[in-house]
């Protein structure tokens, strides 16, 4: 028999390279921009149309190429960037394995002009499918620019495999920003079909991430810095009031690559531990600088993952970093009640070891009952929605029980007319506010602070509270735990409620229908544009309702597909938010000290459930401190 092993062509083993290196559009644009890079380019244009199916086009303002380089950078593994397997651990550049361009040129039309300097002229390459069409001379500005038409156009099954524009689009937006990100001192602009979608000038990292993400970086993220023999890092990460429901402004880059870790996210989710509200995700930006001997990148052809030979001294110190600057930001909750005060002062040096400081609540206290019986078990923090164990309210308050209300600070409630259309008699009445025991604590003196905050002594100062947060906290939990059970009956509306909404959001709402029909909604149904609905929750107004179907409905909108797993969330959400008492209600006394006694029976009294600071401790030593 004879032998039956060949060499693919080129053109064939280039097509396979094609299918690990080239996914979709959005990887066509990351290697472009990635060469244009470490081309030295400090202007960057990406032009894209039809989310990158009919053409994306980079142009660099770098190096450029000679001519024999423009041709022979389509040849597989045809690398200016490595030559021995050496240089593979001491790389600075992004590219290194030859096998972007040739990918690309057999999948689609690729048109490459580009100049050097010190030429007077630009060489004009095309080449379809890995065959050279032309090659030939023209003038064109120093730099490269590179046009790749009709991605896939030879392998119709992975270009009807391609997703939504929408989706498509996402991805190249995700690229860019990445890339974005780890080049502050880059200009860069994106077009899609026509439109410009950002346009970034060079500028601090700060001022990068602000205008990628519109946020105020100063308000939302808290800065962290680290310098130790096996990693630099610095970084922004996000307060955890500022966390988010979705994972999606997480970033880490290594030598100024983005890359994926669940390992290094895992350290900082730890760092957080029992300051973030269920199911949320800090955001962050973070950058770590390693010796490039000490990781390798050439594990995954896309290079987006890394193996770091010291992975665990990396993660510890990152952990210990963002623990470190949590406190040293005044982060953490004061309420965690023996936080470890020694936080700050423990600056941590290149050479020191990596201990965890720790943040430990003294669990031995019930404040509603003096229960002899509590374990000593940790209270992680992490809010759960079964019944709340509140422990260590009380303790807050010792020493004060003897004080009648004359030896403090209160304030007569004000004569202010309640400003909120709805009162709070209303509220607690109807909303059967929180669990049935009634908790009593001992200091029950509470001042209200421009209708906002209500303000409390305790032992180490000043508590104070939010009260539409902390309200939206106590009903939120409310609603969670009864959503599923039967316990809300509902009232037959004389005269029906409309609420206009077009079709895809009546598809939305169907998802939540039968949710709402337990907690006694009931609607008639969908004409023209316009849902009818006939009964309503008795603990709500018809105006309350109409506000409540048009914010669930927005808050699916959002959630997309995350609806079914945060089906309860987003209902109880809802409800909460649209019944919790506003700012600018007057509160009388009864009032504040139920708030306070129900959101210290809550499991996590420290942040509302979307996620927004509810208490903070205004410590009488900095007070003391003011009038030094
Ligand atoms: P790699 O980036 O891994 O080296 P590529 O296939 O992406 O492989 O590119 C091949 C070579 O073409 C690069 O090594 C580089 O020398 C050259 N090149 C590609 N894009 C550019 C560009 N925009 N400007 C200058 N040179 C480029
Ligand atoms: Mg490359």
């Amino acid at each position: 028999m004879s032998d039956i092993i060949k060499l693919l062509p080129d053109s064939v083993a280039n097509q396979i390279a094609a299918g690990e290196v080239v996914q979709r559009p959005a990887s066509a644009v990351k290697e472009l921009l990635e060469n244009s890079i470490d081309a030295g380019a400090s202007e960057l244009k990406l032009i894209v149309k039809d989310s990158g199916k009919t053409l994306i086009q980079v142009i660099d303002n770098g190096k450029g190429m000679s001519n024999t380089d423009a041709r022979m950078s389509f040849e597989r593994h045809a690398t200016s960037k490595i030559s021995s397997a050496d240089d593979l651990f001491n790389l600075n550049t992004k590219g290194f394995r030859g096998e972007a361009l040739s990918s690309i040129a057999a999948i689609s039309q690729v048109e490459l002009k580009t100049r050097r300097e010190i030429d007077d002229l630009a060489t004009i390459i095309k080449i379809e499918g890995s065959k050279i069409k032309s090659q030939d001379v023209c003038s064109a500005p120093v730099g490269t620019s590179i046009s790749i038409k009709n991605l896939f156009f030879n392998i119709p099954a992975r270009r009807n495999f391609l997703k939504s524009e929408k989706a498509e689009t996402k991805h190249i937006v995700d690229e860019f920003l990445r890339i974005a990100l780890a080049h502050p001192d880059i200009n860069f602009t994106f077009t899609h079909n026509k439109t410009t979608l950002y346009n970034l000038r060079a500028s601090s990292l700060k001022k990068r991430i602000d205008s990628l993400f519109g946020s105020k970086t100063n308000d939302k993220f808290f800065p962290i810095e680290e310098d130790t023999e096996i990693v630099s890092l610095i970084g922004f990460v996000g307060k955890p009031e500022f966390a988010k429901r979705r994972r999606g402004e997480q970033f880490f880059f290594v030598n100024d690559r983005f890359i994926k870790s669940s390992y290094l996210n895992h350290a900082v989710s730890t760092a957080f531990e029992g300051l973030l509200p269920p199911d949320s995700f800090p955001s962050y930006f973070i950058y770590l600088d390693i010796d490039p001997k000490s990781i390798d990148i050439n594990i995954h052809p896309t290079k987006t993952e890394i193996k770091f030979d010291d992975e665990r001294s990396i993660y510890a110190i990152l952990r210990s970093t963002i623990k470190h600057s949590l406190g040293q930001y005044n982060i953490s909750p004061s309420l965690d009640f023996s936080i470890d005060r020694n936080l700050d002062e423990e600056l941590m040096k290149p050479s020191s070891n990596f201990a965890q400081p720790t943040i430990e609540v003294d669990p031995d206290y019930n404040p509603f009952q003096n229960d002899a019986t509590n374990s000593g078990k940790s209270y992680s923090g992490q809010a759960s929605y079964k019944k709340p164990d509140t422990k260590g309210w009380d303790s807050l308050y010792s020493g004060l029980e003897n004080l009648s209300p004359d030896d403090s600070f209160i304030v007569s409630p004000t004569n202010d007319i309640e400003s909120s259309n709805i009162t709070w008699e209303e509220e607690t009445e109807q909303a059967k506010l929180g669990s049935e025991s009634s908790f009593e604590h001992k200091s029950d003196i509470h001042f209200q602070l421009h209708k906002k905050y209500i303000l409390s002594h305790v032992r180490s100062g000043m508590l104070t509270i939010d009260q539409n947060r902390a309200h939206e906290r106590i009903l939120y939990d409310y609603f969670y735990n009864n959503i599923t059970q039967d316990n809300f009956a509902s009232q037959q509306l004389l005269f029906p409620i409309e609420v206009e909404m077009n079709e895809s959001q009546w598809a939305l709402l169907q998802q939540v229908l039968p949710d709402l029909e337990k907690i006694g909604y009931s609607f008639v149904g969908f004409q023209n544009n316009t849902v009818t609905v006939s009964g309503i929750p008795i603990e709500f107004s018809e105006s309350d309702s109409k506000n409540m179907i048009d914010k669930i409905l927005g808050d699916i909108e959002i959630a997309e597909i995350d609806i079914f797993e945060n089906k309860l969330h987003l209902l109880a959400l809802s409800f909460a938010k649209t019944k919790a008492v506003k700012y600018g209600s007057t509160l009388q006394q009864s009032q504040m000290s139920e708030i306070v006694n129900k959101l210290f029976a809550c499991a996590n009294p420290n942040y509302s459930p979307s996620g927004k600071l509810i208490t903070n401790i205004i410590d009488l030593k900095d007070l003391d401190e003011k009038f030094n």
